[in-house]
């Protein structure tokens, strides 16, 4: 089927043919390691190239601005339902056009331009739409950034506890974009409820694994919880919002619509509502359970390798990947690995030196690759190509790319 599709593409459009199918050979070749990257089923992602994309439907299920919307009332109403029962809370707006989007919404549904928010700065693997001065939420709001203990390299809570104390915040935001271990929810809250705060958690990097139980859920403790569909949780890129009480779900809905979106993307919510339908299957449970799996035997080959791993070592999906041990930056290690088919974001550590265009570091994640079907032995062959290429980039580019080729040739995507 997405052969075909390629191919009707190309036939009518031949310039935008080549590029998609240029992009389909790019993931077939290489190794994606990009932690926020995934590979979706052809079931999602054929459900994005619907006719639902034709439908104009503001508002919410039963509530429409436009006639003509029973049918894709149904479909985004099974989309809410699953992420209900997937996530186990009241309320799911599946409407967000992505994570950004849906944390703006979440910000507008609990704060006011000026207040006070505390967010994870960027440099500590928060990200942008958390307050970054460059971003809307950093220029509507007042925030106040946190950071990490320098030592252990995660947060730190009673540091979290005294900053809340001086700055007051209406708002704390949890959750980041390079954060390699559990985030505690329960904490959380309970620095939020000493001064007063709401509580919201932003779990776009470990919704897949929040979903099968192999990271402790937010939902118990957050206000609010938003997410991205399209990394761990394996879904059509887009956002969702989550939370269990009434009051605050009407407050939502407004922020969401009208509040900074029109039209929602039925043919998207279509796909999120396959991929929900999924993750609530057991084989799901298994796959995350692999990915956690492939980023313990990842980050232990990369430490034999001679690598420095941010807060040494990981509990989750991902790693941050120190590489000035090899007199290399992030950017060179990111090009080395390019040039073998083997794809990673460069990322900035903490305290890094560097700009953040050049960095010391290197983001490494396992969901696509654990998608792709690798498991722990591909996984140590992943950690020693990439200290090869650390050592000796000339001496060893040839053999690694070839290594690539054939992992890449025995795991197929979309066979
Ligand atoms: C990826 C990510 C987002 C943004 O998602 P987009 O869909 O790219 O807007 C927001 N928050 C966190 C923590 C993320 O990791």
């Amino acid at each position: 089927m997405i052969q075909e599709t390629m191919d009707y593409i190309e036939k009518m459009d031949p310039e935008v043919g080549a590029s998609i199918k240029e992009e389909f050979a790019r993931e077939r070749r290489n190794i994606e390691l990009i932690a926020s990257e995934n590979i979706v089923s052809e079931a999602v992602m054929l459900a994005m190239g619907t006719c639902l994309t034709n439908k104009y439907a503001e508002g919410y299920p039963g509530h429409r601005y436009y006639g003509g919307c029973y049918a894709v009332d149904v479909t985004e109403e099974i989309a809410r339902k699953r992420a209900c029962e997937l996530f186990g809370c009241n309320h799911a707006n599946v409407q967000p056009h992505s994570g950004a989007s849906a944390n703006l919404a979440a910000f507008m549904s609990v704060v006011n331009p000026g207040d006070t928010v505390m967010g994870m700065s960027l440099p500590a693997g928060g990200h942008l739409s958390h307050g970054s001065p460059v971003n809307i939420s950093g220029k509507y709001f007042n925030i106040v950034p946190y950071g990490l203990n320098d030592e252990t390299e995660t947060i730190d809570y009673n540091a979290l506890y005294d900053l809340a104390q001086q700055c007051k915040p209406k708002l704390i935001v949890a959750g980041g974009s390079a954060y390699p271990r559990v985030l505690d929810f329960k904490k959380f809250r309970e620095v939020a409820d000493s001064v007063g705060a709401k509580l919201m958690v932003d779990m776009a990097h470990i919704a897949g694994l929040v979903a099968a139980g192999e990271h402790p859920s937010p939902i118990p403790y957050a206000d609010i919880v938003t997410t991205t569909t399209h990394k761990t949780l394996r879904g059509p890129r887009g956002g969702m919002i989550l939370c269990n009480d009434d009051d605050m779900f009407k407050k939502i809905n407004s922020a969401v619509f009208p509040g900074s979106q029109g039209g929602p993307l039925e043919h998207i919510i279509a796909a999120k509502a396959v991929c929900f339908g999924e993750a609530l299957k057991p084989e799901f449970k298994a796959y995350q359970h692999q990915i956690v799996l492939n980023a313990a035997a990842l980050a232990d080959e990369l430490l034999k390798q001679g690598f420095r791993l941010v807060s040494g070592g990981t509990d989750n999906h991902l790693m941050l990947v120190d590489v000035r041990n090899f007199k290399i930056t992030g950017k060179e290690m990111e090009h080395r690995l390019d040039e073998v088919y083997i794809t990673v974001n460069k990322n900035a550590i903490p305290n890094d030196p560097e700009k953040p265009f050049v960095t010391s570091g290197i983001r490494v994640g396992t969901p696509a690759a654990t998608t792709r079907g690798f498991k722990e032995p591909e996984m140590v062959k992943i950690g020693q190509m990439m200290g090869m290429v650390a050592k000796d980039f000339d001496g060893t580019a040839d053999e690694v790319r070839k290594e690539v080729n054939e992992l890449c040739a025995r795991f197929p995507i979309y066979a």
